[in-house]
């Protein structure tokens, strides 16, 4: 309680003192002032650096003297006073945190970075001081324990229930020494995290196959220069330099004739972390999952798995099995197919070796070549990136009625950023999108969604969504468009429709509007947009060669709709081994005393893993589970068997088929977090989700 304390007092001394000295800056700081923006957008041009430090202790200690107002409240609890008050504080902090956040991802710099690491330990204070503050905790228990009797909304019902349930799993229930012992536990699990990450980090940086001219058989010339150029870059000139990063590891075990130097490669990426030494993370692993056990067991969890579960969609590990079992065997089986197809080219090139993991990728590109001729270059010139994004446009205006216009007058934080007004069918302004799809070295990897303001609608105050895409594409230059690769076409309709669901929101309460869903759920809107890229109605809507204009001809469409099954006994296997192998950790029930190798072993036994295959990530380089997937790397295949399933409506209905469409908006898209997951689901479909929709998409049955 000491430290709780300690902690708390800090942080009013850091914005006492911040706060005097402040005076001067609030009045040009634009986080103390009203946005008289286009839309509100936050004044992007305005705002500096030396903006965030401020607004940050001051939100921060104005949000904890709101929270006390609400614990230390004379009156009796309700639901206005105390859940409600709750939702409508921190407004300072979240203008600052939403700005902030937005641009350590899209648009960073050093002193942002800088700002980041020194506020991150005082927001996850600010975090536990709310959460363990015993007062308001009380006040939420009584509500929570009087729950039957008050009259709230089925939003209102789910809205304390995760409050309720987040004190909680914070350990706000807990006496003074277990609560010390659970910032121990925290503290000691976060510093394991880090260093497990930046182990894995080390070791593939470590990791060096570097070689001669003569010993690169079958590599395609650009994998030859790049190996060139990484040699080059390290002072071995004249070389060739291959390393466990995936750009350089997969062309080399796809094309590389040299079995021996597959395996060197392979078997260095799978080792990470489990070549002894201090790089290890084996010691690490097992501390993580022992304490994690010891934290879910102080809770009254079981195991963590039931901990972790707890606000999921599947919320047993009971839940979790069953699906995994289900997709499971359909997946082994056609894996194995896939082996053995592999296993009858070796024969027939004189070989007949037993298929391991360093012979996959290179017998399964020469099976692509063979069995589907689909070649990525013809594909992309008909995905032109202004085609793709008026795609997705469409597709929204299709299924949904909306339409978006470019706007010049709303405020931007680059300039590669596009704005727009998203309105409805009846013209009326459902939200603000920006996006920002080209790559830039100020951008983290990757592509994402999320939002600048989340859409709420507390005592007739609508405030509309501020919803911005994040994407890494080629920036076209004055003489070459940017052509998107098919993956790449699909990852701008798996954001967007992220978007959409943040867009669409219809909910009361900002804190479990749009996206705010649980894991195994939230992947299941932008999911399921992915499956009209292809679509051969939907190509003609937008697929238009960049030189001729032509649409896509019909020979390359049905190329793309067979190679869809390719190799996909191999990805699902790979992904659901990994599955496995996280609930086999997090649902232990005593501490784990045996070797992380063993278990590892024996978890993949128990389902019958082929030799040909290892799981997607092994236990000392799987950074999922030791960081906020834990028992949740099986989300994705949550989220795609109800995106498989919810589109199977698509194909018996119609592509574009209005009810339906309007069903998917009103029992999910505008729906948050708001009720159980599987109520939606159920009201959108009218049953659960069945895995079939999946097997066949994969060409399982
Ligand atoms: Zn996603």
């Amino acid at each position: 309680m000491k430290k709780l304390l300690y902690v708390l007092a800090a942080g009013v001394l850091i914005s006492c003192q911040t706060q005097s000295e402040n005076t001067d800056m609030q009045t040009d700081n634009p986080f103390y002032q009203e946005w008289d923006t286009p839309y509100g957008v936050p004044p992007f041009g305005q705002i500096k650096n030396k903006h965030y430090s401020p607004a940050f202790e001051d939100g921060m200690a104005q949000h904890l003297k709101e929270v006390e107002a609400i614990a230390g409240n004379p009156d009796a609890p309700t639901f206005d006073n105390t859940i409600e008050a709750f939702e409508k504080s921190g407004d300072l902090l979240n203008k600052v945190s939403n700005v902030f956040f937005t641009l350590t991802g899209a648009h960073t710099n050093d002193s942002i970075q800088a700002i980041q690491k020194e506020i991150s330990p005082l927001l996850s204070a600010h975090n536990d001081n709310i959460f363990l503050n015993s007062d308001f905790f009380d006040r939420v228990k009584a509500l929570y324990e009087d729950r039957e009797n008050l009259v709230l909304t089925i939003e209102q019902n789910k809205l304390l229930e995760n409050y309720y349930n987040r004190f909680i799993r914070s350990g706000a229930a807990l006496d003074k020494e277990q609560k010390a012992r659970m910032r121990e536990i925290n503290e000691r699990i976060s510093v394991l995290q880090v260093q497990f990450g930046e182990n894995v980090l080390k070791e593939e940086n470590k990791f060096e196959l570097l070689l001669e001219e003569d010993q690169l058989d079958g590599l395609p010339e650009n994998v030859k220069t790049a190996g060139a150029e990484a040699a080059a870059e390290k002072g071995y000139e004249g070389k060739y330099l291959f390393t466990t990063h995936r750009p350089s590891l997969y062309p080399f075990i796809t094309y590389s004739e040299n079995r021996e130097l597959r395996k060197q490669l392979k078997m260095g990426y799978i080792m990470r972390g489990d070549n002894g030494g201090e790089l290890d993370n084996k010691e690490i692993l097992r501390e993580i999952v022992n304490l994690r056990l010891e934290k879910a067991n102080m809770l009254g969890f079981d195991t963590h798995a039931d901990y972790a579960l707890q606000d999921r969609m599947l919320n047993t590990p009971d839940n979790v099995y069953d699906l995994l079992d289900k997709v499971w065997p359909a997946a082994i089986e056609a894996a194995k197919k896939e082996r053995d197809l592999m296993k009858a080219m070796s024969v027939e090139e004189g070989l007949d070796i037993d298929i391991m993991p360093w012979d996959w990728w290179y017998y399964a590109e020469k099976i692509k070549v063979r069995d589907y001729s689909l070649d990525e270059s013809e594909i992309s010139p008909y995905l032109m990136v202004d085609n793709v994004i008026n795609g997705s446009f469409i597709l929204a205006n299709k299924l949904f009625g909306l339409t978006f216009e470019e706007q010049t007058n709303i405020p931007k934080y680059h300039p590669d950023v596009r704005t727009y007004t998203v309105k409805n069918e009846n013209g009326e302004l459902v939200g603000i999108y920006l996006s920002d799809w080209f790559y830039r070295s100020s951008k983290r990897g990757g592509a994402w969604m999320s939002n600048i303001r989340e859409q709420s609608n507390m005592d007739g105050n609508e405030v509309i969504p501020i919803i911005y895409n994040v994407g890494n594409f080629n920036k076209p230059t004055a003489d070459k468009p940017s052509l998107l690769s098919m993956d790449q076409a699909l990852t701008l309709f798996h954001e967007f429709g992220h978007a959409l669901h943040g867009l669409l929101s219809e909910c009361t309460y900002p804190s479990i509007s749009g996206t705010a869903t649980p894991r195994d759920f939230v992947e299941f809107p932008s999911q399921v947009m992915e499956n009209w890229v292809f679509e051969p109605e939907m190509l003609a809507q937008y697929a238009f060669h960049y030189e001729t204009g032509e649409v896509m001809p019909d020979d390359l469409v049905q190329k793309i709709r067979k190679a869809g099954t390719f190799n996909q006994g191999f990805g699902t296997v790979e992904y659901m081994a990994a599955s496995y192998l996280d609930m086999a950790y997090h649902t232990i029930t005593e501490p784990l005393a045996m070797d992380i190798n063993q278990f590892e072993d024996a978890a993949m036994n128990e389902i019958g893993l082929i030799d040909a295959i290892v799981p997607r990530y092994r236990s000392t380089y799987f950074r999922h589970i030791t960081g906020g997937y834990s028992a949740g790397y099986y989300s994705y295949l949550n989220s795609e068997i109800m995106d498989a399933d919810a589109f199977a409506a698509f194909k018996e209905n119609g592509l574009f088929d209005e009810t339906t469409a309007n069903a998917f908006r009103e029992h999910i898209l505008s729906r948050g977090g708001t009720m159980d997951a599987m109520e939606m689901y159920v009201n959108f479909r009218g049953r659960k989700p069945s895995y079939e929709g999946l097997l066949e998409r994969r060409g399982f049955n």
